[in-house]
């Protein structure tokens, strides 16, 4: 059973899944598009961010 378990371990650090540890859910990493008025004209910038439940609701609105 211990063998088992660390062999768990190894692979959940190979697949690097960031858990949020306020809400403990799954971080997961998305581009966010923002459109940014510089100038008088409309930029589109691509911002990343990373999405668990604490802010979810804001990102995704
Ligand atoms: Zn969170």
């Amino acid at each position: 059973m211990a063998k088992k378990q660390s062999f768990a371990d190894k692979a959940n650090k190979k697949s690097q899944v960031s858990i949020c540890p306020i809400c403990q859910s799954e971080i997961s990493h998305i581009k966010l598009v923002m459109a940014k008025k510089v100038n008088n004209s409309w930029r589109m910038a691509n911002k990343p961010v990373g999405v668990c439940k604490c802010n979810e609701a804001e990102i995704y609105g």
